[in-house]
């Protein structure tokens, strides 16, 4: 038995009361530094270097050097004046549930293995399955890494879906060449997903926006037609809730429609807008949401879950088992599994408990609670953007949604122009926030609200920084 991966009982007491004091002082004082150190390459090689891992060393003084070295290396996302992507702080049941699953370790790729952890996980999907709309006797789904993963998953969903075939005889063996609509401001995770399923790039067509940002639904239609008739097969209509760029959200009414009279798979990335469905304020914002044939959505983003929690919906409950459904002798078949087993309907197969964090902060936080998180968010970017008006900026995005993106008015600033106030704002240490460029070709500051923490106090804070880096 090696000591060193075990230890003694008193060796461990010491060092969970140390990683306790650690996790509390790092929640307790995460807003008195700054939100974004500056990068120094040099002092990265050189805390590194010693790291040659030849001896043993003790386990208190690595968790002291290596929690001092990575709070000072990191964009601190929890902290109340990151108006950055969204990565809200970690709730605390969260990070206490992954706690307990890194100290369980059950494995979920098998029912049979965890046969409560995969039921949760059946719990909610039906749970955020039954919120979004979908049918609730139909209704299925998987948690992934993120809404990367999500989204991969919905291309090879969707493929097997129309192609029932090209599980054996792969893409080449296609009547027609794939293709899928996604709008120009959707993630590019999708162009992952086409590299990675072997459509290629190609196959995506980047449907360009309105003046709002919005996929442009005449040249959605337009496209479709040049692709029929060139001999395409158009599968995948892909609807963004709430852009990453620009916080648009496309009209999912009107491309629901379409992909029923195409029959095109109707998949809606809601990756962090789909907690907007749970705020009765405001889900009126996402209504055609429930005809999806997919939903992709991330609770580690607006939900404020640790990373990584994201998760696939279907109305189409044999859709996962026609994408990745195998049998492997190896795996473990004892009982009757009343769930079927994760690795025969997912793209992982080992993988974590990914349910229990999500499970835990719902369970303590209610609907309700994330209802306010929701209805909090959005109020503070109506207010961001009023305060932000009254300062002589211009804002170039238009949504409900707190993701606030903004130029100089009656000025012509290039992108290198906004990205050099961001620089002074972060040198100032005083909040995050980052640039952009919309598909339409306009560079903006962007800043983002997703941090339950952030507070009406913040905006103004941001809104002297933007000043005073001017
Ligand atoms: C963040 C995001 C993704 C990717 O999700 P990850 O969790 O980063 O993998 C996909 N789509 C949208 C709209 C996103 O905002």
């Amino acid at each position: 038995m090696s000591d060193s991966l075990w230890f003694d009982s008193l060796t461990r007491a010491q060092l969970w009361r140390e990683l306790t004091e650690v996790v509390e002082a790092h929640l307790t004082h995460v807003d008195e530094q700054g939100v974004a150190p500056p990068l120094d390459e040099a002092e990265l090689r050189a805390l590194l270097r010693p790291y040659t891992f030849a001896n043993p060393r003790s386990p208190h003084e690595l968790l002291r050097e290596l929690d001092q070295a990575l709070r000072r290396h990191q964009v601190h996302t929890a902290h109340r004046r990151y108006f950055g992507l969204f990565n809200p702080a970690p709730s605390v049941m969260g990070i206490a549930a992954d706690t307990l699953v890194a100290t369980l370790n059950p494995q979920l790729a098998a029912f049979s293995h965890s046969p409560l952890a995969v039921a949760m996980e059946h719990h909610l999907i039906a749970a955020f399955g039954m919120r979004f709309g979908l049918p609730p006797e139909r209704c299925d789904g998987v948690f992934t890494g993120g809404g990367s993963e999500a989204n991969l998953t919905a291309v090879c969903v969707a493929l097997a879906h129309r192609w029932p075939a090209l599980a054996e005889r792969g893409l080449r063996a296609l009547p027609a060449d794939p293709v899928c609509y996604v709008s120009a401001e959707a993630h590019h995770s999708i162009l992952k997903a086409a590299r990675i399923t072997g459509l290629g790039t190609a196959a995506v067509r980047q449907v360009p926006v309105d003046e709002a940002l919005r996929l442009d639904l005449s040249r959605l239609r337009q496209l479709i037609a040049e692709d029929r008739a060139q001999g395409r097969a158009p599968f995948l209509l892909v609807g963004t809730v709430g852009t990453t760029g620009t916080g648009v959200i496309d009209p999912l009414p009107a491309l629901a429609e379409i992909a029923a009279a195409e029959q095109l798979w109707f998949h809606v990335d809601a990756a962090w807008g789909g907690a907007v469905q749970l705020s009765a304020r405001w889900q009126h914002l996402l209504a055609g949401i429930e005809r999806a044939d997919s939903i992709t959505f991330d609770a580690h983003k607006w939900l404020s879950v640790p990373m990584g929690a994201g998760m696939l919906l279907t109305r189409h409950r044999a859709a996962l088992a026609q994408a990745f459904a195998l049998e492997a002798s190896y795996m473990p078949k004892e009982g009757d599994p009343s769930a079927p087993d994760p690795f025969a309907r997912s793209l992982q197969w080992s993988r974590r408990f990914i349910g229990l964090k999500v499970f835990m902060t719902l369970a303590a936080t209610g609907w309700g609670g994330y209802a306010r998180v929701v209805d909090d968010a959005v109020a503070l970017g109506d207010e961001l953007r009023r305060r932000l008006r009254a300062a002589g900026w211009r804002l170039v995005n238009e949504t409900p949604l707190p993701v606030v993106c903004f130029t100089r008015a009656g000025e012509d600033w290039s992108l290198a122009q906004h990205q050099a106030l961001v620089n002074a704002v972060l040198r100032s240490g005083a909040a995050w926030i980052s640039t952009i460029t919309t598909s339409r070709g306009q560079p903006a500051i962007r800043a983002g609200i997703a941090n339950f923490r952030t507070t009406a106090e913040d905006l103004d804070a941001l809104v002297t920084a933007l000043e005073r880096a001017r």
